[in-house]
């Protein structure tokens, strides 16, 4: 998106699984006074580690330098105080662990941001801060309101204010903790457990899960059952993802453990060895 608008950007890259090494990061601010903008993601949601956001805000703050988080798959079950924690601008939408449609963006800015008479965009349809404005002044959008979504999203806000994002961070992490238990015998979770999010879980099955052929395969059986998980094999790691957020029965983590057994013991031969892909093959076929 940077480099489409032509803004200059270095990039900090560091592996999937472990949470942003802060030193790294500290030493990037060092090495180049001409940053202006750290941005990053406060739940990597490709393996589920929270990065930390207070230091790295605290980092930012302490060279000058402004913050951009991305809290999509974090904000509404993982606190964020804008009060303790002095970021300039946090940008998430509704339909993650608000529980909302999709369809509507939020940000959270710190007013001296929305005042500052530099950084006007050229886009229209981007300028968050002119829909601001024009709601501060007139109360109206710019166009025409998404009028259900709007709706749905107050409702899921209410619910959410009742619930709380404590209560609700810690239902989600009673479901990780669930299918961590019902995937067990077949699949381990990549993260150590201070590196986990309660918002999805990222699981390995290295003896049978080594291609995206073989994710397919599991896929595919874990359609049976009714049970839907996210496509993608995340290829550095090997490993697949199963969201918790959303309202989510317990019943459907006993059938995934089901549907687990079924497929993981059928990938055992006589001798107790995994035919790895060969899986892939059977389930081609029975598709
Ligand atoms: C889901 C997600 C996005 C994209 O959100 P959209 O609703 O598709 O715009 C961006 N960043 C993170 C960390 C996410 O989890």
């Amino acid at each position: 998106m940077l480099q489409i608008r032509g803004i200059n950007a270095v990039s900090i890259v560091a592996p999937s699984d472990h949470s942003f090494p802060l030193a790294k990061v500290a030493a990037c601010l060092e090495e180049d006074p001409g940053i202006t903008h750290l941005c990053f993601v406060h739940c990597e949601t490709t393996t589920g580690v929270v990065n930390p956001l207070r230091p790295m805000v605290e980092l930012a703050t302490r060279h000058g330098v402004r913050t951009i988080i991305d809290a999509m798959s974090s904000f509404g079950a993982v606190e964020i105080s804008a009060r303790e924690v002095p970021f300039d601008v946090l940008v998430t939408s509704s339909n993650k662990c608000i529980e909302g449609p999709p369809g509507v963006s939020f940000f959270v800015a710190s007013l001296q941001t929305l005042h500052s008479k530099s950084s006007e965009t050229n886009s229209f349809v981007l300028d968050v801060r002119d829909q601001w404005r024009n709601f501060e002044q007139t109360g109206e959008w710019r166009s025409t309101p998404p009028t259900h979504v709007v709706q749905a999203c107050a409702k899921a806000l209410e619910e959410l204010a009742v619930e709380g994002v404590v209560r609700r961070g810690e239902r989600y992490a009673s479901v990780r903790d669930a299918i961590i238990r019902a995937t067990a015998p077949y699949a381990s979770p990549l993260l150590e457990p201070r590196h986990r999010s309660p918002v999805c879980l990222a699981l390995t099955a290295r003896d049978v899960v080594q291609t995206q052929e073989d994710l397919d395969a599991l896929y595919a059986h874990l359609v049976e059952y009714n049970l839907y998980i996210y496509t993608k094999l995340h290829l550095p790691t090997r490993s697949f993802r199963i969201g918790c957020m959303g309202c989510i029965d317990p019943l459907w983590i006993r059938l995934l453990g089901t549907a687990f057994e079924d497929f993981f013991s059928a990938s055992f031969d006589e001798s107790g060895n995994h035919p790895g892909r060969g899986i892939t093959e059977l389930w081609k076929k029975a598709i």
